[in-house]
């Protein structure tokens, strides 16, 4: 049994970029607006998973939001000059593809310290804000087409909220597997010619770590004086003495499709700086030899985890124990939780398609003005294109609006471009302002008419 004890016009699950921004705008637009976050802050994989890449804003709250963490002193930038030996670095997680000694700059927020600016913003827009509140199930309507209450487990026990209308922000469609709407898993097609021994498809996703007290002077001194760029006489090394578990270093699969040669496969150190010098950020991804259902299997969410959390200290000591410049270097940070790049994609009313980005095709529902995104997909090139209103609206559930990485687009669409932080920011402030039109207008989310671009 659960008790009614909250009620908001509009109710944001997850506090990722996507709802954190939903969450804002509503509330600025003067709608009550509760928001359910199951960790601690706002910011979802770039504050509790620690990815915290800060970029140039692209509008709206994203542009305000990289204001506020450039005066709270948060965001650390690096380029060739402070970084010199890091373009080119095959090491480096984004600027290894680059000629060594281009010129770069990078900028990254530190996340723990973002997320108290995040918290902030919330409580300046008058958000009411649970944290350490998780959304569990819905209670549907008698005809089954609406959502009546969301049911949150809190500090409280089991909790109801009512509220007019919902927001997907879970970053993996929670409330649409919840309430029944339709949604395909993770992972696109089988790609051809890939064995699995077996098992379902891999679904990449990643825990992120922080070490701290790099000296990377040493270590590229290292990779020059011994011509061992990707440190693989040191993993052999390492691997023949048993001081590295098998399955940590592997390597790319080639030949999986959208997720080129880059998010399958572990084959070195993958490291990204961030907060301050000697600080790196470490990625650890989910090992793929098992077909994972992170995001709706608490088996296999805890085995994911549990591996993770070994692969990051048997990483950490054989980087201390074999790898120059890192004598001194130690854990600093564990990212909160698993990302899965590739959750649930909701079928919604519109499924955004690689096909609709590629042909550039118009709508008149566009939430944006065209605007340009490079696709890797095709070597990198530029599209120019729109994104419908409707691929906000799941289907059968006329009061849930879905946002960032949950929106409705085809799976290699939203691996591509369609999942990054500026975007979902984007997205989630997009259906903030469409939950607020729509109880101004006295109308459902699916009822609105949606007449000209936001961005
Ligand atoms: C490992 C990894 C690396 C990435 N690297 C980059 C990058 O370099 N650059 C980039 O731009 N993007 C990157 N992305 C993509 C980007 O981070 C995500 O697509 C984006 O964060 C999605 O935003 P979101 O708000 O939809 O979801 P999320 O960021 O996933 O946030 C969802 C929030 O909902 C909360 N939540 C989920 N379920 C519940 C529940 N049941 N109850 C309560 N709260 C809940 C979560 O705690 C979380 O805070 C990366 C993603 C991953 C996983």
């Amino acid at each position: 049994m659960s008790s009614l004890a909250l009620e908001a016009d509009v109710a944001v699950i997850g506090g990722g970029p996507a709802g954190f921004a939903a969450a804002l705008h509503a509330a600025r637009m003067g709608a009550s607006t509760l928001l359910v976050e199951k960790y601690d802050m706002p910011g979802g994989v770039h504050t509790c998973g620690l990815q915290g890449a800060a970029g140039p804003g692209v509008g709206g709250i994203h542009t305000e939001l990289m204001e506020r963490f450039a005066e709270a002193g948060c965001i650390y930038t690096v380029s060739g000059k402070t970084l010199p030996d890091w373009a080119g670095n095959p090491l480096s997680h984004y600027e290894g593809r680059l000629r060594p000694g281009s010129a770069f700059t990078r900028s990254s927020f530190n996340p723990e310290q973002a997320g108290c600016v995040m918290v902030k913003m919330l409580e300046e827009a008058g958000v009411q804000a649970l944290y350490g509140a998780s959304f569990v199930d819905v209670a549907l309507n008698r005809a089954g087409n609406s959502i009546g209450e969301a049911i949150l487990e809190t500090a409280s026990g089991r909790q109801a909220l009512r509220a007019k209308i919902f927001i997907d922000a879970s970053g993996t469609a929670e409330v649409v597997a919840r309430a029944g709407a339709p949604f395909v898993r993770g992972g696109g097609p089988q790609p051809a010619g890939v064995q699995w021994d077996g098992m379902p498809r891999p679904v990449p996703g990643a825990m992120l770590w922080i070490m701290s007290g790099v000296e990377l002077a040493q270590l590229v001194d290292y990779q020059k004086r011994e011509d061992d760029p990707l440190l693989t006489a040191l993993i052999a090394r390492a691997t023949a003495a048993g001081d590295l578990p098998a399955g940590l270093y592997r390597p790319r699969l080639t030949g999986t499709g959208v997720y080129g040669n880059a998010y399958i496969g572990h084959p070195t150190l993958d490291m990204s700086p961030i907060q301050a010098p000697g600080t790196f950020v470490l990625w650890q991804n989910v090992p793929y030899e098992w077909g994972l259902h992170m995001d709706d299997d608490a088996r296999d969410a805890a085995r994911a985890r549990a591996a993770l959390r070994q692969f990051i200290d048997a990483e950490a000591r054989f980087l201390r124990k074999c790898v120059p410049g890192f004598e001194k270097a130690f854990i600093a940070n564990v990212g909160r939780y698993v990302g899965v790049r590739d959750g649930r994609h909701p079928l919604g009313e519109y499924v955004f398609s690689l096909d609709d980005a590629l042909r550039e095709r118009r709508f008149p529902d566009a939430v944006t003005r065209p605007m340009t995104k490079t696709f890797f997909w095709d070597a990198y090139r530029q599209h120019t294109f729109e994104v419908p209103y409707r691929s906000f609206l799941p289907r059968h559930i006329d009061n849930l609006l879905l946002s960032g990485a949950s929106l409705s687009f085809s799976y290699e669409t939203i691996f591509m471009v369609m999942r990054n932080f500026p975007w979902c920011t984007q997205t989630g402030e997009i259906a903030g302002h469409a939950a607020a039109l729509s109880l101004r207008q006295g109308v459902a989310p699916k009822r609105l008419e949606w007449k000209e671009p936001y961005f």
